[in-house]
């Protein structure tokens, strides 16, 4: 089956001009100004003309199964369903667990990420959980993202928060190595994603990390680098050391989190490169709400939605260019988890997972490897149990 895309403003995510773009086998065929297909070959043709066209969404940081926990059994958040992914535009997760890995376990993580794949999307997950000892499927992180192809390092790892297990360097130090390790031999990233916290070590690990170790700044990132003023002061210096920052898109519930625009200002404005930024929506995540005692007030759910409504606020009424803003959901993405060979551009041979915005920037179609997932902004592939 082919599908052509015809004559949507292509952003790749820089921007291309007009042109068509040819799917076939799952993957993209072909891009040109003008893509001619012989009548008597069976191909749909999706009418792009007003229509801005874009990689996929990769998000880095989805809670596949829940997360939460944090306030009893009761506060266990539900798995993500894969309607709710495809309809924020995104065609790529990666699974996480959180503080909970008394009750979930990356074997669950594994098969969820195998189950969304099945469904149509792609899906990788981190080992280890906020936890250390890193929680693992084989017993050895070296050999999970070694050997399990749909394992790309280690996360989320709690740091500078009341939930963390107070690591000390040495063992974070062990974690990043054995990660890096696993990645060569694997012939992956082997990455770590740190979440931070609001305590008073802040980033320090991250930056005695960078300084004391031969470890490479690239193979670990701090996530959540908006939760507070200071914590955002360190990922500047952070960044400013040639390290990557995750931001969590905004939700509704979350104001006392920097806006994702004016971090995005400020860190720009200290002369670190967009590349280096990425954008992740803490999906399915439990934000709890403590109270100066540590004692749950409140409980929010991370959505998933935040994702495309982050970014339609930055480019719609933060007034920041969408061919520049895009790559923090795609192209840096893929960078940092090392797809970006296939994954987060427009580019011939790459999987065919795009986004159809209206000229709005509104999603209107959903395309993962090939196949329309979305429609009119609605799903219209619905997951097993939707
Ligand atoms: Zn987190």
């Amino acid at each position: 089956m082919l599908t052509l895309i015809r004559g949507g403003e292509l952003f790749g995510p820089e921007p291309m001009g007009r042109r068509d773009i040819l799917i076939c086998g799952g993957k993209i065929a072909g891009i040109a100004d003008r893509i001619d297909i012989p009548r008597q070959w069976d191909v749909e043709v999706v009418d792009a003309e007003d229509k801005a066209v874009t990689p996929g969404f990769i998000d880095l940081h989805v809670h596949i199964i829940g997360g939460g926990g944090e306030g009893g059994p009761g506060t266990r958040v539900p798995e993500i369903q894969l309607g709710s992914i495809v309809r924020a535009g995104v065609t790529t997760v990666v699974g996480v667990l959180g503080t909970d890995d008394v009750s979930r376990h990356p074997e669950t993580l594994l098969a969820k990420a195998m189950g969304l794949e099945k469904e149509g999307i792609t899906a990788y997950i981190m080992v280890g959980s906020y936890q250390m000892p890193p929680v693992t499927i084989t017993g050895s992180v070296r050999k999970d993202v070694a050997l399990i192809p749909h394992v790309l390092g280690v996360g989320e790892v709690a740091l500078s928060d009341h939930r963390s297990s107070q690591p000390s360097f040495e063992e974070v130090a062990k974690l990043v190595a054995e990660a890096r390790v696993g990645g060569m031999l694997g012939g992956k990233v082997g990455v770590v994603q740190f979440h931070m916290g609001t305590g008073a070590g802040g980033m320090e690990y991250l930056f005695r990390l960078a300084r004391e170790t031969e470890v490479p700044i690239g193979q670990f990132f701090p996530t959540h680098v908006t939760r507070s003023a200071e914590l955002f002061e360190q990922a500047i210096r952070f960044a400013q050391m040639g390290g990557s920052v995750d931001i969590t898109a905004s939700g509704k519930m979350l104001s006392w989190r920097m806006k994702a625009a004016d971090a995005i200002r400020e860190l720009l404005s200290a002369k670190i490169s967009m590349e280096q930024i990425t954008i992740s929506s803490d999906a399915n995540g439990s934000m709890p709400i403590f109270d100066e005692n540590g004692r749950l007030q409140k409980l929010a759910v991370g959505e998933i939605q935040n994702l495309q409504q982050e970014f339609h606020r930055l480019v719609t009424e933060e007034g920041l260019p969408a061919s520049d803003i895009l790559r923090c959901f795609t192209l840096n993405p893929a960078r940092r988890i090392g797809i970006d060979g296939f994954k987060g551009v427009l580019k011939v041979g790459t999987d065919a997972d795009l986004i159809l915005f209206d000229s709005n920037w509104r999603l209107d179609q959903v395309f993962a490897r090939g196949t329309r997932m979305v429609s009119g902004g609605s799903a219209v592939v619905k997951g097993t149990f939707e």
